[in-house]
């Protein structure tokens, strides 16, 4: 595989992680990736209609990873597409875009997901860059779960035409327990992206996840929003069981409909939510004495936590940059018997 060095991979501090890793020789942080790599591309009919591109890799270990085989590379045995210099996949977008079944699905963005696109960041920026120099006014989304520096996001945030803004959870307790890693800097860009970028707001998504995300998280999360802009377009996302929480229950279309009622109620005026509902599973009854549970006020946290916990996770509270297996973790190696 052709190897790419951008020199801010030489002390990468491109994502709140900061590990300063010189990751152009090879040197890994947190998410494990030294060059960026395209996991795969396609035109994608969900708004906004784009095609996407999924870069692999990601600085989380989310619990229900959706795309957990390209979000754990190089963990997981991928099949992945590699090194495209970014002219090739610039113009390749452009072309899928004005394909018949683009135009048909009226893809008219380029929309950089994972994983997590922010590893990747020098990369997106030149593919932005080579496709603007071809179509000056396209348009670009980009997808992230808000894990970085100040720096990193003002760059894409000159760039992008819009975002799609992940808000795991709003509790430290829950949004570790869940991901791996700290609140602070995913709330703290998005009063950023409120308060300075507001036009480019696509939407901000909240993965609704029953008896972990809900209620009280929902609605401290939302009052969180509504007080630094009421109008902020929120949409909830419905559950899937996967990854970790592969057995756990799925949403169910009341619990959606309370979810954004409860985010209705704290003044949010542009609320809706989406996704598959009621696929099967159940709640985890925490059974585990583990010293480390007991250090949860948030029984909502200590749920997800006591999956980590039972799926071999070393580290309660979790910290991925902290812990000392991060490079031979077992949730990220974990593969799931099912997807949903
Ligand atoms: S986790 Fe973030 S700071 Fe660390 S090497 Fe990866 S992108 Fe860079
Ligand atoms: S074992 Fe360590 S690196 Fe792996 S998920 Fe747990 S805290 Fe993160």
């Amino acid at each position: 595989m052709k190897k790419i060095t951008y020199p801010e991979l030489e002390h990468c501090e491109l994502c709140e992680w900061r590990c300063g890793v010189n990751r152009n020789e090879g040197e890994l942080g947190v998410c494990k990736i030294s060059s960026p790599i395209v996991a795969s591309c396609q035109l994608h009919p969900a708004p906004p209609e784009s095609y996407t591109i999924f870069l692999a890799g990601c600085n989380f270990r989310c619990l229900n990873c959706q795309n957990f085989s390209i979000a754990h590379y190089p963990d997981q045995t991928n099949i992945l597409r590699g090194w495209v210099e970014p002219k090739k996949l610039a113009q390749e977008a452009l072309e899928r875009m004005s394909s018949p079944f683009g135009r048909m699905i009226n893809a008219d963005y380029i929309f950089f997901s994972g994983g997590a696109p922010t590893p990747s960041l020098p990369y997106v920026i030149d593919i932005i860059k080579e496709a603007r120099k071809l179509q000056p006014n396209v348009k670009v989304n980009y997808d992230t779960n808000g894990y970085m520096t100040v720096k990193s996001f003002e760059k894409i945030a000159k760039l992008t035409t819009t975002f799609t803004y992940d808000i795991k959870a709003f509790y430290q307790e829950t949004f570790s327990a869940l991901t791996g890693a700290n609140v602070e800097p995913v709330l703290r860009n998005a009063e950023i992206l409120i308060s300075k970028w507001r036009e480019k707001i696509w939407e901000i998504r909240i993965l609704a996840i029953p008896e972990i995300v809900e209620k009280e998280e929902i609605k401290a999360l939302s009052e969180f929003i509504a007080q630094l802009d009421f109008t902020v377009p929120i949409c909830f996302l419905a559950f899937l069981p996967n990854f970790i929480l592969e057995g756990h229950m799925g949403a169910t279309k009341e619990f959606m409909k309370e979810m954004v009622e409860i985010a209705r109620n704290t003044g949010l005026t542009n609320v809706s939510w989406a996704g598959r509902t009621g696929i099967p599973g159940k709640i985890f009854k925490i059974k585990s004495e583990d010293s480390n549970l007991r250090k949860f006020n948030l029984e909502n946290a200590k749920l997800a936590a006591s999956y980590a916990l039972i799926h071999g996770c070393k580290t309660i509270p979790r910290n991925c940059k902290k812990c000392l297996y991060n490079h031979i973790c077992e949730i990220k190696k974990y593969y799931p018997k099912r997807r949903t």
